[in-house]
């Protein structure tokens, strides 16, 4: 019997605590705020950015959003980063990825004041991550930590393998894991024997983009398996992990919808909070 780990319930939990920190710094006189950033006209960033906004209205922080055209140049988009990294009224910026081809992501992220940015991206973040003295950490990653934790599963002495290596999931994922005493394989589109290193994961993390890619003959009996991709199938949404196979041998497993994704937003809300602790010399 497997237990389901839901992220909408864990989720809650993250940011009914938020919430109840954001509304004792109002009675201290500070507020907490975000901007977001979104340049063009993606469906899915529009609905990840409407999402944002709703969390921050829910949690009382304040939300301004900036919803820049398609054509926008790279020196107004710095710009307007400029001007929000000396804004007192924002603790967190965050600009919605992927930008237009002609907008250079890395430049934009480093423009970021590290102390407001609240993805985790910018070098100077990773870096901390990496040395284990941060902040800041990446939402995604931050959640499957956050789950894991929630649910009491014990990372140390564990075989942890992730598969994918991308900077914004598989790679702080790993490292977030080490921290946690967990031993770590990192898989990717060239690992040799995958199936067979991923029967070996007690705890296994799929960041891929391929939908049912973990098949139930790449899981070891009683693993707890993690599914961060978030697919497309014949109009629905799925994950990496064939689910309805996989679940019966793993000991929990996360749903998509439903897992990883809600968790996402929690963290994002947490590390704004965290940035207007920062600022105001509370931690
Ligand atoms: P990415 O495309 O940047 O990285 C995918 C990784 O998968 C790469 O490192 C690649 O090496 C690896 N890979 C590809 N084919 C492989 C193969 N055949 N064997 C082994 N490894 C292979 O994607 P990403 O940004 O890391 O996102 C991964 C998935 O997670 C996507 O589905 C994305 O939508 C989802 N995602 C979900 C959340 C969330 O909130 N739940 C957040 C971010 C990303």
């Amino acid at each position: 019997m497997y237990k389901l780990i839901d992220g909408k319930v864990i989720s809650a939990a993250v940011k009914e605590r938020v919430k109840n920190e954001v509304a004792e710094l109002k009675t201290k006189g500070i507020t907490v705020g975000l901007a977001v950033i979104i340049v063009g006209e993606d469906p899915a960033s529009k609905v990840y950015v409407s999402n944002k906004k709703k969390a921050c209205e829910a949690l009382g922080i304040l939300s301004r959003e900036y919803a820049l055209p398609e054509s926008t140049t790279e020196d107004e988009l710095l710009n307007l980063i400029t001007k929000l990294n000396a804004d007192p009224e924002i603790n967190g910026i965050l600009c919605q990825l992927p930008l237009p081809k002609h907008l250079d992501e890395k430049l934009i992220i480093n423009s970021i004041d590290p102390e407001k940015d609240v993805d985790a991206f910018h070098p100077v973040n990773v870096g901390k991550i990496m040395i284990g003295d941060y902040y800041f950490l990446p939402c995604t990653p931050a959640g499957v930590m956050e789950m894991l934790k929630y649910e009491g599963i014990e990372v140390e002495g564990k075989n942890c393998v992730v598969i994918g290596r991308s900077n914004i999931v598989g790679k702080p994922m790993n490292m977030l894991l080490l921290h946690k005493n967990g031993t770590v394989t990192i898989c990717h589109s060239r690992t040799k024997n995958l199936a067979e290193i991923c029967r070996n994961a007690d705890i296994l993390v799929a960041a891929v983009g391929k939908p049912n890619f973990v098949t139930a003959d790449m899981v070891k009996d009683g693993a707890v398996v993690i599914d961060v991709g978030i697919n497309r199938l014949d109009g629905k949404l799925c994950g990496d992990v064939d689910f309805e196979n996989v679940k019966e041998k793993s000991s929990a497993i996360t749903p998509v919808p439903g897992g990883v994704g809600p968790m996402t937003i929690a963290m994002l809300m947490q590390n704004t909070l965290t940035a207007a602790k920062k600022h105001n010399g509370l931690i």
